[in-house]
């Protein structure tokens, strides 16, 4: 199966990635992830982007298609976690998606309201093995400690209120689109995200076990 998941910064998009990642067993593949780590390894590529991401403003496309072309074409099922964020990265998807005779099964939306995406982003607290917690809504068994591997919990560095008013005022101009795009070529289903974690998974799985059975 291959699908997007398509939501604003702070609807849960990677927690839900990952459950699908362990339920589907697609490969979860988030550009955001990837460019954490090449800013933690202080590439070349990691450098030129942390000054975007620090804002909450987008990477050059340049740079995202660098990271993620390969893992689309290694990956016969996967899950797109942060990418496509623009129309035109849209279009060159469809084109790497072609050229491999690949095809898109669906796009996940998650829709949650503004109020919500920054009081989740603020108390959000991240594992380096992608697990993803939350101070209230999440929290894990130990205080500052992944229940899944045992490592040491931290914040992103852009999970704060400031950068999230421009990460969401960018997600609203250059994503939304998209939703329009997936939605005119019929593989858009949209899932209401202002509720737990475990019923937006409920019926993010129920819509991909119906894609399963067409
Ligand atoms: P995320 O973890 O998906 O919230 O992404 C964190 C940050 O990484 C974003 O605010 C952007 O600066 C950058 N980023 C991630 N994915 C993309 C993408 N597809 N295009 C451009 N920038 C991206």
């Amino acid at each position: 199966m291959r699908l997007i998941l398509l939501a604003p910064p702070g609807a849960g998009k990677g927690t839900q990635a990952e459950l699908i990642e362990q339920k589907f067993k697609v490969a979860h593949i988030s550009t955001g992830d990837l460019l954490r780590e090449a800013v933690k390894k202080g590439t070349i590529l990691g450098l030129k982007a942390k000054k975007y991401m620090d804002k909450g403003e987008l990477v050059s496309d340049e740079i995202v298609i660098g990271i993620i072309k390969d893992k689309i074409k290694d990956s016969n099922d996967f899950i797109l976690d942060g990418f496509p964020r623009t129309l035109e990265q849209a279009k060159i998807l469809d084109r790497i998606l072609d050229e491999e005779g690949k095809k898109l099964d669906t796009v996940i939306e998650i829709q949650t309201p503004d109020e919500r995406l920054v009081e989740r982003a603020v108390g959000r607290l991240s594992c380096k093995c992608g697990e993803v917690y939350h101070e209230i809504y999440n929290p894990p068994r130990t205080e500052g400690i992944c229940d899944r591997c045992g490592g040491k919990l931290y914040k992103r560095e852009d999970d704060t209120a400031e950068t999230m008013y421009s990460r969401i005022k960018t997600y609203k101009m250059k994503t939304m689109p998209l939703i329009k795009y997936y939605f005119q070529k019929g593989i858009l289903r949209t899932v209401n995200g202002d509720q737990d974690i475990e019923k937006v998974f409920w019926k993010i799985e129920k819509n991909l076990n119906k894609i399963k059975k067409d």
